[in-house]
């Protein structure tokens, strides 16, 4: 049994749900590879929430939470998206940048989570944002270089630039980094992964 299993009993404060009730919807809700990554996810965020002073509580729940929307059918985003009136541009995207952007509605609505820190840090896990919270740093440098991930040269980056400084280290280290691919890999650049590296990446500002 790990740490989280047997020590953490939820508070009642972010949400009606046991870490047992949540977990089971989770794994409900995804596949098993997926349902892994989530739980590895949480992991890392308790142990960043404990290096850099988060709450263990809310870094176990955002971290469990934050692909719950991972496998949803894009009808189910296109709706969300024109019924809450969000940008019309999310509709030339697909899951990869709608599961974190509209998921975090879903996760409101059926997970019973208001907590509005962990909302944001599940609704900026992918593409981040120019204002991020500690929590939502933890969220997204914890699913960047959880244990299971392992792509050539940039996660260990990432691991080293993290353990040094959250901010200044593992958000600009991956902030880069991933640009760095969508451009390589001639892959659409969605606005908000621009705004993110310009508040995040560069040194200087003015040139
Ligand atoms: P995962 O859900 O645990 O697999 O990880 P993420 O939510 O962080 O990322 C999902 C995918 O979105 C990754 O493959 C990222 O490279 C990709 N991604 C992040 N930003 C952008 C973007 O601006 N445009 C596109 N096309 N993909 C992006
Ligand atoms: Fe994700
Ligand atoms: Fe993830």
């Amino acid at each position: 049994m790990n740490k989280s299993e047997s020590e953490i009993s939820y508070t009642g404060k972010y949400t009606p749900l046991s870490r047992t009730e949540l977990v089971k919807k989770l794994q409900e809700a995804l596949t098993p590879s997926r349902f892994n990554h989530v739980l590895r996810v949480e992991q890392t965020a308790i142990q960043l929430a404990q290096k850099y002073g988060e709450s263990v509580e809310k870094a176990s729940i955002a971290g469990l939470v934050h692909d719950y929307a991972k496998q949803r059918p894009d009808a189910d985003f296109i709706r969300a998206i024109k019924q809450y009136r969000l940008d019309d541009n999310l509709l030339n995207y697909g899951n990869a940048i709608w599961h974190g952007v509209v998921g975090w509605l879903f996760v409101a609505k059926e997970l019973q989570i208001e907590n509005i820190d962990i909302l944001k840090a599940v609704e900026y896990h992918t593409v981040g944002h120019q204002y991020m919270s500690k929590l939502a740093q933890i969220v997204y440098m914890a699913d960047y270089i959880e244990p299971g991930r392992d792509f050539p040269g940039g996660v260990s980056k990432a691991r080293e630039a993290t353990e040094i400084s959250l901010a200044a280290g593992g958000v600009s280290c991956q902030t880069q980094q991933t640009l760095s691919y969508l451009i390589e890999n001639k892959l659409p650049v969605y606005p908000q992964t621009i705004i993110t590296y310009n508040a995040w990446v560069p040194v200087q500002t003015k040139e």
